[in-house]
Formats: structure tokens, sequence, C-alpha cells
């Protein structure tokens, strides 16, 4: 069995938290005299610091109890919680499948934790047999599995993942900001059986708030407990926890949506596939395609200069672009630009 707390950090344990002037009155109603602020305005109150009613919200749309939620400041803020918790600057170590997301290496670096990388295999699937020695090393905190994976699009198997959470004996965040887009099932409910077990998803992609910044992360009610000890008191602001909430009443819309993209996609797939500068066009289980072309930064500079961007991969993937699937307008110019791109 997982002891968390010998996981966590000793200082961590230790602190007391910053205790707000909204952490020792928790009612809505009253003559607010307690935190000062201004008594005038629309927006002068300081937001809900453990963000309950957006809380309710996502515990229904998910199924999955409120004790088990936890909102950060997009999922960057809660890569960099499982740092601040769980890794002992200079002495502690993660794990990633590269190529993958590259945040969890940034927030490795600001942090001094030393990131063990195995490469995925051909088919970009994790490589259990270079996994298992690794695992038993006492100072490997966290493994990081983004499934769908970025930048190669692709889930990862999910007995493999479920087999490195069972005999892991640190925490296994898996990076779930793709799932909306993906046919394969989410380890969301997982984290009822596995204590060691964070999913993280955002409101970032499928639902389309990329600029409100909230990413939430499940997990069990003790892990949440050290997140709200390290977070700032105030990390998410009323008006981002105004704009998720209202996205989750519109959850017939945003279903929709993704449907759309996930059409659009497969046609898009369809049409790079017939191009000659196309070499393979990878599955995916997200909103975007990896393409293997033939000179990807020539095709990446000319896309540049009709004012086209996608993401150049070809220094960690040889010659691959990313493109994320956009408008049918949108993808349709894309689809004619490369049409004049000769290699
Ligand atoms: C886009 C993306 C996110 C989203 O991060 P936010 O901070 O929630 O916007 C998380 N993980 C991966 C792998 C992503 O590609």
């Amino acid at each position: 069995m997982v002891n968390i707390k010998e996981l966590v950090r000793e200082n961590v344990v230790k602190l007391t938290p910053y205790s707000c002037a909204r952490d020792e009155f928790k009612g809505k109603e009253g003559i607010f005299m307690d935190a000062n602020e201004n008594p005038y305005g629309a927006l002068n109150r300081y937001p809900d610091p453990y963000q309950t009613e957006l809380k309710k919200a996502v515990s229904e749309v998910k199924g999955i109890a409120l004790e088990n939620i936890f909102i950060g400041n997009g999922s960057d803020e809660i890569i960099d919680l499982c740092f601040r918790v769980f890794c002992r600057p200079g002495i502690d170590k993660i794990l990633t499948f590269t190529p993958t997301y590259g945040m969890y290496e940034v927030s490795a670096s600001v942090n001094d934790i030393e990131v063990i990388r195995i490469p995925l295999n051909s088919s970009f699937q994790i490589n259990l047999q270079k996994v298992k020695p690794l695992l038993s090393d006492r100072n490997l905190k966290l493994t990081f599995i983004c499934s769908p994976n970025n930048p190669t699009g692709n889930c990862m198997n999910y007995a493999d993942i479920e087999h490195i959470i069972s005999t892991f004996r640190g925490i296994v965040v898996i990076d779930e900001a793709y799932i909306d887009f993906s046919d394969k099932p989410s380890f969301l409910k997982m984290v009822e059986k596995y204590p060691n077990l964070i999913v993280m998803q955002t409101f970032s992609k499928a639902l389309g708030l990329a600029s409100v910044r909230v990413g939430m992360a499940f997990t069990n009610p003790q892990i949440i407990q050290y997140f709200n000890k390290v977070k700032p008191p105030y990390n998410i602001s009323t008006i981002n926890q105004r704009a998720a909430l209202n996205k989750l009443s519109k959850t017939e819309k945003v279903k929709k949506q993704v449907r759309r993209i996930k059409m659009e996609k497969a046609i898009l797939r369809e049409k790079l596939s017939e191009m000659s500068l196309t070499d393979k066009v990878f599955p995916s289980d997200s909103n975007f395609l990896l393409v293997k072309v033939k000179n990807a930064d020539l095709v990446y500079n000319s896309l540049v200069k009709m004012n086209i961007i996608t993401r150049n991969r070809n220094q960690v993937i040889k010659d691959c672009i990313r493109i994320t699937v956009g408008k049918p307008s949108e993808n349709k110019l894309l689809v004619n630009a490369l049409k004049t791109i000769k290699i």
C-alpha cells in the first residue's frame, strides 16, 4: 500500500497554510468587514478559495465526489504543485515518456528535480521493460503519463498504465488534457481505487476555455489537502470560476463541438494523407494530427509565410509537424497552402 504522507516533503507536512479571511467565515450573506476589501463594486470581493460551486458542477458532470476534486490555475499550476508537494529539490526525480508535454520538464527544472526520460517505442507506446527496474527507486516520486499524449496524439495502452500505477510506490500523474477527443476510457474513476493516482483534465481544450486558465485534478482527499496547503489562497479568479461554471451548463453544445472537430479531423487526415509531401499521418486520439512530411522545416516555414502557424516538432520527432484541427474554412486554407509547397 502506498503511504502518501511518507511521499510528501517534510516541510509541506509541517507547514501551517495561510489562513485567509474566507477560511474562517464561509457564509455568503453578511456584512463583510474581514478582508480589507473595498465595499463598492461588482468584483470587489475575494474569490472562493476552494471554488465550491464550480467543484459541485464538475462533480455532477464527471460523476466523481466533490472531495476528489482540485481546481488549478490551468493544469500547469497542478503540475507545479505536484513538484512542490512531493519533490525535494536536488534530491528527488521524476519519470517521463518522451516525446511528451514540455511543462513536466520545465516544472522539474524550476524545482531542481532530475528527469528520467524513457523514449516511447516506435508505436509511441511505453516500453514497460525499461520502466520496471526504475520504479523501486526511493527518490523517484512522480511518473507523468500523458494520454492522449502531446505531441504524438495517441493514448497509452490502458493495461500498461494500470501496471505502472499498481506497482509504483510513488505518485502517477495521468494528464488527460485531450481525453474528450478520445474513444478510449479515462482513468478518472480509478482514483477511487488507487490512492497514488492523480488524473488531470482541463478546460483549455475540448471545453474551449484556454484563456480562462482552469485545470482539474482528480485524486484522493489526502493529496488534495496538501495541494490546498501549498497553492496560493485565491488561485482561481471569480471571473474565471464563473466562466468555467457557465461552460459546464452547456455540455450538449460542447459534445456537439467535439463531434464536429473529430469529423473535421477525419477529413483533414484524408486530405493530408493524399498529399505527396506527406510521409505519414499518425493515429490521433486528440484534436491534432502529427504529420511526418518530406521536410518539416521547409513546410513549417512556408506555411508561416502564408500566415498559417503549425507546430514544428522536427527537433523532437524527425520531420514531424503538429497540426491542430481548426474550423472547416481554416483546414481548407491549410490544405490549399500545403499544395503550393514544392519539395
Ligand atoms: C494543452 C495541454 C494542457 C493544458 O494545460 P492548461 O494549463 O490546463 O491550459 C495540459 N496537458 C497537456 C499535455 C496539454 O497539451
